[in-house]
């Protein structure tokens, strides 16, 4: 009889997350964080900031920021015309299985390099199908540069989009990945697309699939190649394009 009631409490009660096995995989908003070459970046205003003649702390400000800039999340809505608005995504596709496609090997030795279908076939033979509803992340080890612009954009001039260069994703790798019925695609550099990219066929592919894009995630390295979950909740901006996420992860 005790142990059933044991039993029955942990299922009612739920057991507590372990907080190691929580990874936080969003980078901080403030003046360095990185933006394409040609937004406005993060402003943050602190409207007050002290304590009040009546002897109480009070602080409270304003932000400003470009949807598209930090760790943030692409809504189809960004490169197709009619497909979801970020406020639109599906909470079921926000929460899933993460698998992480390690590319660093390839990445090291050339800047523009971009993930192929044959990478992620090489995945899967090791380590199985990706599964419907995955959200899958390509680690290319970019996330030591952060947040020193010219290594990790190739190039710090304000608005300079034309000497971009940092890995992304093969638009048939996409293809790929959308046929396995992914909920998602993340990458830790600034684009889905690689950084000479001039027509974002990538951000294209996933788009018309009504999957979402992650750009710029933070601590990548941390997630084993398979089997974390992980909750990637961006802000809910009716209408958005993209916008900020925060993208947490829970170990197995
Ligand atoms: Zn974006």
């Amino acid at each position: 009889m005790r142990i059933t009631l044991c039993l029955l409490t942990a299922v009612c009660w739920g057991q507590a997350i372990d907080p190691a096995k929580i990874v936080d995989l969003t980078y901080a908003y403030n003046k360095d964080t990185i933006y394409w070459p040609n937004a406005q970046g993060f402003q943050h205003r602190k409207d007050v900031w002290k304590r009040t003649p009546q002897g109480y702390w009070y602080a409270a400000g304003g932000f400003s920021t470009d949807e598209h800039g930090g760790t943030h999340m692409d809504a189809p809505i960004h490169f197709a015309e009619g497909k979801l608005t970020l406020e639109a995504v599906p909470v079921s596709k926000l929460v899933g299985p993460v698998v992480v496609i390690d590319i660093s090997a390839a990445c090291a030795k050339e800047r523009d390099y971009r993930a192929t279908p044959a990478d992620v076939s090489a995945f899967e033979k090791k380590h199985g199908p990706i599964r419907k509803g995955s959200i899958v992340l390509f680690k290319t080890g970019w996330g030591k540069f952060w947040p020193r612009r010219k290594e990790y954009l190739g190039s710090d001039v304000p608005g300079d989009t034309a000497h971009l260069h940092f890995p992304g994703i093969l638009p048939a790798a996409a293809a790929l990945l959308v046929s396995r019925g992914v909920a998602g695609v993340g990458i830790d550099t600034a684009s889905t697309d690689y950084g000479p990219s001039v027509k974002f066929e990538t951000h294209q592919v996933l788009s018309e699939s009504n999957v979402y894009g992650l750009e710029n995630v933070a601590n990548i390295e941390r997630l084993p190649a398979t089997g974390a979950t992980l909750i990637a909740a961006p802000m809910k901006i009716e209408n958005g394009s993209g916008g900020p996420v925060r993208l947490l992860a829970i170990l197995p």
